[in-house]
């Protein structure tokens, strides 16, 4: 059995992201979808909050399961039997942080692969962060995030932000 995790902050989640799991998803029997929780990063939306927009999104997925951890991504994936990182691959910065990211955790375990998938050709300049930015500025994000979340997602940026 062919298992994965995709591991993200997922602050919040946007249609890149599920464009990714939805790919992934066709590429093993089991993906878990992973919400870090950095204690040294700061998030706007919290742990709760982050698991229930992605459980929300991804209901009708039947091979994902969706969890968050603060331990290490390389341990959630020893303990759950995964083989197989999924990361997104924009650009130039995407690449240095994955593959120091690769080597670090290679160096670890070197049983666990990374997979990485590009974005389909809509989400290539997508960002949790500009999406942060969009509804600062008032600009609509309809096309950025599941529509299923979008008032959640703007209402509480708005907030926030
Ligand atoms: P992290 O804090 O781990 O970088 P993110 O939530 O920003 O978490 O992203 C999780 C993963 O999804 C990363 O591999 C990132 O490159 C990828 N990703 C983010 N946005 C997109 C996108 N628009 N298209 C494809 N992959 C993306």
């Amino acid at each position: 059995m062919k298992i994965a995790v995709y591991p993200g902050s997922f602050d919040p989640i946007s249609n890149g992201h599920l464009d990714i799991i939805k790919r992934a998803s066709c590429l093993f029997d089991k993906l878990y979808v992973l919400v870090s929780i950095n204690p040294n990063k700061k998030y706007v939306f919290n742990e709760v909050e982050r698991v229930e927009m992605m459980k929300k999104v991804c209901k009708d997925i039947k091979n994902v399961e969706v969890c968050s951890s603060s331990n290490l991504v390389l341990n959630f994936a020893i303990k759950n039997n995964a083989r197989y990182l999924v990361r997104g691959l924009r650009n130039h910065n995407d690449f240095d942080n994955e593959m120091q990211l690769f080597q670090f955790n290679h160096s670890i375990n070197s049983n666990i692969e990374t997979i990485l998938l590009f974005p389909s050709a809509n989400n290539l300049f997508l960002s949790s962060s500009s999406i942060k930015e969009l509804v600062k500025f008032n600009s609509d994000i309809s096309n950025y995030v599941p529509s299923v979340l979008k008032d959640e997602i703007e209402t509480k940026l708005k907030e926030r932000l």
